[in-house]
């Protein structure tokens, strides 16, 4: 007896439970995950916060290191690359021999500010053409002390 009333009953239910699905099949195709969205997923997660605070500290580093160039380029554009030292006076320029470098002319490097006092020489752009850096004003200085060595 209860066969024959739970029969039209599952029957019915299995028919709601079908109408359901299909009201739903668009939702579950818009969830179903498609190549992006399974790469969308992957990413890790980036708290926007420490984002903001990441990129302030960035550009604080490159405030920085700008500074500190432009802090170099005048102290050694107002060095004399002289050390003083009780009452004497001794150029700050070591050379850098020839014989060290690809294009066989000397440098020299001051011990007072880092600057290198370069001949002229080839550079290369990003695209590959080729340039050339003119010789440094200060360049008859190399040559003094290469022939006093
Ligand atoms: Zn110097």
């Amino acid at each position: 007896m209860s066969n024959e009333i739970n029969k039209p009953q599952a029957s019915h239910d299995a028919d709601i439970v079908a109408r359901v699905m299909e009201s739903l099949l668009p939702m579950i195709e818009r969830l179903s995950l498609t190549p992006d969205k399974i790469n969308e997923l992957k990413k890790p997660y980036v708290d926007p916060e420490k984002a903001a605070q990441d990129l302030a500290h960035r550009r604080r580093m490159q405030l920085e290191i700008a500074e500190g160039l432009i802090k170099k380029k005048l102290e050694q554009d107002n060095c004399d690359h002289i050390t003083r030292y009780q009452d004497t006076e001794k150029s700050a320029l070591r050379l850098m021999f020839r014989a060290n470098w690809h294009d066989g002319k000397s440098r020299a490097i001051c011990m007072n500010c880092d600057k290198v006092i370069h001949p002229a020489r080839k550079d290369y752009r990003p695209d590959g053409s080729e340039f050339v850096i003119p010789e440094d004003p200060e360049y008859n200085k190399v040559l003094k002390l290469e022939m006093a060595a």
